[in-house]
């Protein structure tokens, strides 16, 4: 069991000092702080995964699960996606100038946040458009009724946008 506040920034000043160090990690991201990324969750954030010094090199490996909801940018309408997916990361304490990389996390106090981890590989992992599904019909720009419901009966011709 987890103790009941979950701590999100952890030292690993040990385990960079230490080659075939090794410790796992085990997280549920609570409500708020995911909000505090600007990502409702359905299901909240989980990950599981192993932080290992690997001959002087500090690599995080780990599952992220999670069910965001967004909204369909057409209808508005929540869609649930479903995220389940491992993430490698190295974790440095300084970046050397040319690794300015999402494989490459920065810990220059050798404090790693793991909901700040979680949290952007997540948001890096979620599609730049979302739609309920491919043929969505949006709603009405006349009466703001969700088309994919069923008719609404405005005579919307003219100002109809044209989604396709
Ligand atoms: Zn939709
Ligand atoms: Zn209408």
């Amino acid at each position: 069991m987890q103790e009941a506040t979950a701590e999100y920034r952890i030292s690993i000043r040990s385990l960079l000092l230490r080659p075939d160090e090794k410790r796992t990690v085990s997280r549920e991201i609570d409500a708020e702080t995911a909000a505090s990324y600007g990502i409702p969750c359905a299901k909240l954030p989980k990950i599981d995964g192993v932080l290992e010094n690997r001959a002087g090199v500090l690599m995080m490996k780990y599952r992220l699960q999670c069910v965001p909801e967004l909204e369909c940018d057409r209808c508005l309408s929540p869609v649930a996606m479903h995220i389940d997916e491992t993430f490698e990361h190295v974790i440095v304490t300084e970046t050397a100038s040319e690794e300015n990389d999402a494989e490459y996390l920065l810990a220059p106090d050798a404090m790693l946040d793991l909901a700040e981890v979680a949290m952007t590989d997540l948001r890096l992992s979620l599609p730049t458009k979302t739609l309920c599904s491919p043929d969505c019909k949006g709603l009405c720009p006349v009466c703001g009724k969700n088309r994919n419901e069923g008719d609404c009966g405005c005579n919307s011709a003219d100002i109809t946008l044209d989604f396709q």
